[in-house]
């Protein structure tokens, strides 16, 4: 038996980043970006007002109070979007709003909570030629937000190997860009395998199931960035089992479930030795020991990478968590696979019999202590997919724990922060 980390590297060891392309910011979230992005311009471009007040000449506005306002004459209106060239001249101020650039000679913004507006009617704000009463003196830079404060012309302002979230691509968005040059998502073609497995939505005949693994497996993918294409169910049969594996060579990984077992009808083992160069292990880990890895020959001598997962449900989704997300954020360009593990308290008796690593579902959450618990989500069999749905964490009970007693610190690797059920 091999350890989880030796089953990863080996594994890990076969791929390589994908070649980069241009896309659409919108469909890049969670990607890796292949190119230093440099700020074409300023950001913010100009001076600008960082409230809805009046720009004026900070030194007008010296020594004022509520009981002694300081009295300014209104030259302009100022909405955002627009720029205005006329001076703000001793004396005199611009009725400004947020975003709207500083009008040359003014020096700081005074909010209107500060002046006598509020006070006024709707009706009676002040207009151009009215006065305006400020009744708190404003400092030089007052309520300005500078141009380039946050980003510099020709300043660095991603580097190349920065994966995209949210913020980075509102980021690239301010920096008028509309594409970025990221990694590739890889294409992972996912097959079932099982004379018993039936495709969701048909009549489901004595004796058979429905196919939970590549709906669970395509969705994983999707969520780690790669792109699932689903080539249906394979019979147990050496024919069969080729041939609909040969519908996936032009991907970039072959993901199957089941039939590596050493059951009767576990042929994918010999359709791999057939077909390519294939291990096949047994990972000291539970659920999920059986594994095969390896790679089909396709023609052109490409070698396709194929990750064999086992077949019940929980083990090939722990097996794929484990296994399958590292090669696709490898392909991805992100190295940052590793999940967060924290400790967590248990509330329960976890036995740990045959020295391997257990992966128990379990859902931790904060106590009022502020500590975590992690509490298991019952029945631990490897068939049981409801209890998957019910985790947001695996335990990590190390090979040689035997027992973590009530009230142990145990790792968890979280899997899921967000949702806690
Ligand atoms: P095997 O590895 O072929 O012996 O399968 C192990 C167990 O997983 C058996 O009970 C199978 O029926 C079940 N199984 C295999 N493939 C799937 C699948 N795609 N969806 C749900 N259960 C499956
Ligand atoms: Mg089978």
């Amino acid at each position: 038996m091999i350890s989880v980390e030796e089953a990863r590297e080996r594994i890990l060891a076969f791929f390589d980043r994908l070649p980069a392309e241009r896309t659409a910011l919108l469909s890049a979230l969670g990607q890796v970006l292949a190119e230093d992005i440099v700020a074409p311009f300023d950001i913010p471009p100009l001076d600008n007002t960082a409230m809805d007040g009046y720009a004026v000449r900070a030194a007008d506005t010296a020594g004022a109070t509520e009981s002694s306002p300081r009295e300014i004459r209104v030259t302009a209106d100022l909405a955002a979007g627009y720029v205005l060239d006329m001076p703000v001249g001793p004396g005199e101020a611009v009725r400004i709003m947020t975003g709207a650039p500083m009008p040359p000679g003014s020096d700081a913004v005074v909010p209107f909570e500060e002046t006598d507006e509020p006070l006024r009617g709707v009706n009676e704000r002040p207009k151009r030629g009215d006065t305006v009463r400020v009744m708190k003196a404003a400092g030089v830079s007052a309520n300005i937000r500078f141009q380039g404060e946050d980003v510099r012309a020709g300043q660095v302002v991603m580097p190349a190997g920065r994966v995209l979230r949210a913020s980075e691509v509102g980021v690239l968005a301010s920096l008028g860009l509309t594409h970025a040059m990221v990694y590739r998502r890889p294409v992972v073609a996912i097959l079932s395998t099982g004379d018993e497995i039936t495709e969701p939505g048909q009549p489901l005949q004595p004796g058979r199931i429905y196919d939970a693994n590549a709906f669970a497996v395509a969705a994983l993918v999707t969520k780690y960035g790669g792109v699932p294409r689903l080539l249906g169910i394979a019979h147990d049969t050496i024919e069969d089992l080729t041939a609909k594996l040969r519908e996936g060579f032009d991907a970039d990984m072959i993901v199957t479930s089941a039939g590596v077992s050493r059951g009767d009808f576990d042929v994918v083992k010999d359709v791999l030795a057939r077909e390519g160069a294939i291990d096949f292990w047994t990972v000291r880990m539970r659920p999920g020991k059986p594994l095969a890895f390896g790679a089909f020959s396709a023609p052109g001598g490409r070698r396709v990478p194929h990750l064999g997962l086992p077949g019940n449900p929980v083990s090939s989704m722990v097996s794929f968590e484990l296994f399958g997300r590292p090669a696709i954020f490898r392909m991805l360009g992100r190295s940052d696979w590793e999940r967060p593990v924290v400790r967590a308290i248990s509330r329960d008796e976890i036995r740990n019999v045959d020295g391997r690593r257990f992966y128990a579902r379990c859902i931790v959450s904060r106590g009022e202590d502020g500590r975590y618990y992690a509490d298991l989500t019952g029945p631990q069999g490897s068939g049981i997919l409801t209890s998957m749905s019910e985790a947001n964490a695996l335990t990590v009970i190390p090979e040689d724990l035997a027992m973590a007693h009530p009230g142990d610190e145990i790792d968890v690797m979280m899997l899921d922060w967000e949702h806690a059920p």
